[in-house]
C-alpha cells in the first residue's frame, strides 16, 4: 500500500483493512506536498494556507496587521539565456536560501513571497535587508561572474486593499469568513502587492516599493 493511499485511508476514516502509519510519518507526507522541490521552500500551496490564516487572524483580532512582500528576480531569463537553466536554477538556489529565514514561499517561476506580521513601513525595512542581501550574492561560473538583484513589492492588509474589498471583511466580524471570501482576499492583497512590484520593475529595478495606501483597485 503506498503513502498516498494511507493518507487517502487515514483522511476518509477506516473501514476493513486498517493500515496505521505512525502520525509522524503522516505528518511528514502532508507537508511535504507544501514544500517546493527545487528550493525546499514552501510551495504556492503553502501560501494560500497561510495567508488564510492570517487573514483568519485578523477577522479575529484587527490589531493582526500583516504585510506581503512579493518578489520578483530581476531580468532572470537573461541569467538562463546567458549561462543555461542549470546555472539558472543554481542562482534560484541561492537566493532562496536568502529568503529561508523569512519563511519565504516559493509562489511560481522566479518569484517569491513572504508575509510579516508587521505593518507596511517596517516591513520595508526588512524587505530592503532581503533585497541587500540578495544583491550582495556574487555566483561565480565557468566564465563570469553573475550578481542577481530581485525587486519587491509591500501591501499592508487590509489598508492597501480596495474599499471594495476592505468592506468584505467588515459586515461579519463576528462570524467566520468563508473560504470563497478568504481567497478572494488573498487575491487582492496578492494583487496590490503585485502592482507595487511592477512599479519597482518600472522604475528600473532591484528596489522595494509600498503599495498606495486605499488604493482603489477595482
Ligand atoms: P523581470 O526583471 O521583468 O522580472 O525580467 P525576467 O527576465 O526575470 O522575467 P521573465 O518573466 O521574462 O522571465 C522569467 C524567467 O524565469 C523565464 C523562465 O525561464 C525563468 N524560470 C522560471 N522558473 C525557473 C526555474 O525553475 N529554473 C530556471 N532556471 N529558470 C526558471
Ligand atoms: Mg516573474
Ligand atoms: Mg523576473
Amino acid at each position: 500500500m503506498g503513502n498516498n493511499a494511507r493518507l487517502q485511508q487515514w483522511l476518509t476514516g477506516f473501514h476493513d483493512e486498517a493500515h496505521i502509519l505512525e502520525p509522524f510519518s503522516l505528518k511528514k507526507i502532508v507537508n511535504l506536498s507544501y514544500i517546493d522541490q527545487l528550493t525546499n521552500l514552501y510551495n504556492r500551496k503553502g501560501f494560500d494556507r497561510q495567508l488564510q490564516r492570517a487573514i483568519e487572524k485578523f477577522h479575529r483580532d484587527s490589531r493582526f496587521i500583516f504585510s506581503l512582500l512579493v518578489i520578483d528576480i530581476d531580468r532572470f531569463k537573461a541569467i538562463n539565456d546567458d549561462n543555461g537553466h542549470l546555472v539558472g536554477d543554481q542562482a534560484l538556489k541561492l537566493i532562496a536560501d536568502c529568503l529561508r529565514q523569512y519563511d519565504a514561499i516559493r509562489y511560481g517561476g522566479e518569484e517569491f513571497v513572504v508575509a510579516l506580521e508587521l505593518d507596511s513601513n517596517t516591513a520595508f525595512v526588512v524587505a530592503e535587508r532581503i533585497r541587500l542581501s540578495v544583491a550582495a550574492l556574487a555566483i561565480t561560473t565557468e566564465n563570469t561572474v553573475i550578481r542577481p538583484t530581485i525587486s519587491i513589492g509591500i501591501a499592508e492588509f487590509p489598508t492597501h486593499l480596495s474599499k471594495v474589498e476592505q468592506q468584505k471583511i467588515q459586515p461579519a466580524m463576528n462570524q467566520p469568513l468563508s473560504t470563497a471570501v478568504k481567497l478572494e482576499l488573498t487575491k487582492a492583497i496578492t494583487d496590490s502587492a503585485d502592482k507595487a512590484l511592477y512599479q519597482a520593475k518600472e522604475q528600473g529595478r532591484n528596489r522595494c516599493i509600498v503599495a498606495e495606501a486605499g488604493a482603489d483597485l477595482s
